[in-house]
């Protein structure tokens, strides 16, 4: 039986030095675990790769008792555990992946004081049973990771979550933590009330990732500006993130026709493929992992190298969490975006079509018009970023599109006036290939059969591309000028700000849409 790490040291920095080796505490780290050894409760905002593992790890080893730390993600259990043991810390794990007499083992070694941490899954934590087996154990603490899994509004919600308030109710006196990389403030609230942790202490750390260099670009050949984009990273390990399971085999398929070393990576593969794939990104280097969101939570490889969407993320803070996962490691990593305003229709419609309450799909909608905004606008990326988590940041960051290559405006507002007055006399149903091709005065049949070279505004926008019009329409739609139907096939419609524009008494500057041709040197990423 091995003594407990603990016995070297009863000093956190003691502990860092000793049982981690490491040097010095980062950011709030020392502060949050002086709090929880004098057994107050804590609320732990901090990015993805900010450290916050230690801030219970170190605590549970000075505390007398086990530290429980819940966990909804049981391969990064197995993980954590296994570099613990390998640090002398007594930790173990107890979720599905145990047969029955692994578990029982890892219970007695609970009961006979012999662990310094169990990671424990919440809804095996949640069986009368364990919490049962818990009452004969001093507990030093309890740690709640990916605590935002609590709010039914992220993407992430474990209904489990919302029952463990009954740890606070059945040990008032253990120091409880919660910790997320979620940061918007809405969530925030939400962890807070669910959890009991209105009166914890709160570390809020800045979650600006300054390595990670931002670029969004309008879609025009996806698969051609895709690969223009893997050119700058060849060798380089990152993730492509497609909005659908066929998205990602395509993909996937077509980088590989490329000679790139790419895998899926989706919730409809069988498991062992999805589990052998991660392995292989984790453990080999230069992986492109062609994935759905399915993928990511809880990855820990330092050496990400960008992060590319090939689709619009859902919402502002989805899209940070994504691109969180490059750059771990402090080095200059890459977030590219590149979106069309498929992408827009396909989500309203999935929205609007999903089971959710109207309260929910109101706020998916908002989600994505900030999105949407954050994706057309001309400001600093960074300063979008972190003002959606309510981070003051001035900007310019440097090390944006938007701060390298300040984007050119035109004075828009004759062409989206004709392009709002186009959707008011089409009837405010049609798509934007459709009113496109009434302003380009296209010949076609469909516009014959609805009569639409009979009106006003056919051919009036002849003289700006096609191209020229779409980012026309996006930015519209950015803007809240227009808005994509409900129901039905990708439909647009006027919404009240678009008055003041088409009465003449609001001006409309839009950004260039720059076609960016030459592939960038590798000094691009810095
Ligand atoms: P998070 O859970 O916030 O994403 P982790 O706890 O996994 O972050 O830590 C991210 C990385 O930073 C890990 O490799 C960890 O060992 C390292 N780390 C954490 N704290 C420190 C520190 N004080 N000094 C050096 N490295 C640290
Ligand atoms: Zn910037």
């Amino acid at each position: 039986e091995r003594p407990s790490a603990a016995a070297s040291g009863r000093d956190p920095l003691e502990l860092l030095e000793h049982v981690f080796g490491y040097r010095a505490f980062r950011g709030p780290q020392q502060a949050i675990i002086e709090s929880l050894v004098d057994g107050r409760d804590a609320l732990v905002l901090m990015p993805t790769g900010g450290g916050k593992s230690l801030c219970y790890q170190i605590p549970a080893l000075l505390r007398d008792g086990v530290g429980i730390v819940v966990s909804p993600l049981i391969a990064l259990m197995q993980d954590q555990v296994e570099a613990l043991r390998q640090l002398g810390v007594r930790a173990a794990f107890l979720n599905s992946s145990l047969e029955a007499r692994e578990a029982f083992e890892v219970e007695s070694q609970l009961l006979d004081g012999a662990l310094d941490l169990l990671y424990v899954a919440p809804e095996r934590l949640l069986t009368g049973r364990f919490l049962d087996l818990l009452e004969q154990a001093p507990i030093a603490l309890f740690a709640i990771d990916e605590a935002h899994c609590v709010s039914q509004w992220g993407h992430d919600f474990r209904p489990e979550y919302r029952q463990l308030d009954v740890l606070h109710e059945r040990w008032p006196a253990v120091p409880r933590i919660a910790l997320t990389a979620t940061a918007d403030p809405r969530t925030r609230e939400e962890i807070a009330e669910r959890l009991g942790l209105r009166d914890a202490e709160r570390f809020v750390s800045s979650f600006d990732r300054p390595n990670i260099r931002y670029r969004v670009e309008a879609k025009q050949n996806g698969r051609k500006q895709l690969l223009g984009f893997l050119d700058r990273h060849r060798g380089e390990s990152g993730i492509v993130y497609c909005l659908s399971r066929k998205g990602v085999e395509a993909t996937a398929e077509m980088l590989v026709g490329e000679g790139l070393n790419a895998l899926p990576y989706h919730a409809g593969m069988p498991a062992n493929e999805r589990a052998l794939n991660q392995r292989r990104f984790l453990r080999e280097d230069g992986i492109v992992m062609v994935a759905t969101i399915a993928f990511g939570m809880g990855i820990d490889k330092p050496d990400v190298r960008f992060v590319a969407h090939m689709n619009l993320p859902k919402s502002v803070e989805g899209y940070y969490q994504e691109t969180g996962r490059a750059g771990r490691d402090g080095e200059a990593a890459e977030a590219w975006l590149c979106y069309g305003l498929q992408d827009v229709v396909l989500l309203s419609q999935m929205i609007q079509q999903g089971e959710a309450g109207d309260e929910r799909k109101r706020i998916e909608r908002g989600k994505l018009d900030a999105l949407l905004g954050f994706a057309e606008s001309t400001r600093c990326r960074r300063a979008l970023l972190l003002g959606a988590f309510g981070e003051p940041f001035e900007g310019p960051c440097g090390n944006c599109d938007n701060c390298l290559e300040p984007p050119r405006t035109w004075d828009a507002t004759a062409a989206a006036q004709q392009a709002l007055s186009c959707v008011y006399r089409s009837g405010q149903r049609f798509g934007v290939a459709h009113l496109i091709d009434i302003l380009r005065g296209s010949e076609s049949d469909k516009l014959r059969q609805y009569g639409h070279d009979q009106l006003s505004t056919f051919g009036i926008g002849r003289d700006i591309d096609a191209n020229r019009w779409r980012s026309l329409f996006r930015q519209l739609l950015a803007a809240g000028l227009l808005e994509v139907d409900a129901e039905g096939y990708g439909g647009l419609h006027l919404t009240a700000a678009a008055r003041p524009l088409l009465r003449g008494e609001a001006r409309f500057e839009a950004r260039f849409e720059e076609v960016r041709r030459g592939r960038p040197g590798r000094d691009g990423a810095r």
